[in-house]
């Protein structure tokens, strides 16, 4: 049984959940086999979107093959109301696969790790609060390590 970190993104109201906090708190709700998960976090949006984001991410056991949990995670960002479109642009809910334990995937349509992950503060914020200790196959660094290198000033020497 494979545990695997989910990135949950809302930036627009939902008719029924409400404000962004409230649309990642009832996606959390909705995942399959919940174990943990993190505070939302808010966070200054990306690219061409204008409003702030919520964000957190929850550790679940996906039990099969993740690009089943693909599927399922975006069937779940449209019955939120999600419309494809513009990347990066306002949306109800974005749920990526951040890591599956040591697992690397890189296909086109799924990559795995996430790719972005450690450039992104808005998700390792919320992934050292559930899984502080996770080791990113291919960086070779932990979850709290790489937030940590992020958050370094660049150029100054690492002593
Ligand atoms: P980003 O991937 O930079 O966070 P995004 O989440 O806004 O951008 P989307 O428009 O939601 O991008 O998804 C674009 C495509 O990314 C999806 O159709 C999916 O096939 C692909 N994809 C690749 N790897 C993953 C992953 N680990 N989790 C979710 N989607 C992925
Ligand atoms: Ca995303
Ligand atoms: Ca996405």
């Amino acid at each position: 049984m494979a545990i695997v970190h989910v990135a949950i993104g809302s930036n627009r109201r939902h008719g029924r959940f409400g404000r962004p906090a409230g649309v990642v708190r009832a996606a959390i709700a909705a995942l399959p086999g919940v174990i943990a998960a993190s505070p939302i976090i808010a966070t200054a949006p990306l690219g061409p979107g204008t409003r702030r984001y919520a964000n957190a991410v929850a550790a679940i056991t996906w039990p099969g093959d993740l690009r089943d949990l693909l599927a399922l995670l975006q069937a779940m960002e449209a019955d939120f109301g999600r419309r494809r479109g513009q990347r990066w642009g306002d949306r109800v809910l974005d749920l990526d696969i951040l890591a599956a334990g040591q697992v690397v995937l890189r296909g086109r349509r799924l990559m795995v790790p996430h790719p972005e992950l450690a450039r992104r503060r808005f998700v390792l914020d919320p992934l050292v609060a559930v899984a502080p200790g996770w080791r990113h196959p291919l960086l070779h660094a932990t979850a709290r390590q790489l937030r940590a290198a992020l958050l370094r000033p660049k150029g100054l020497p690492r002593t």
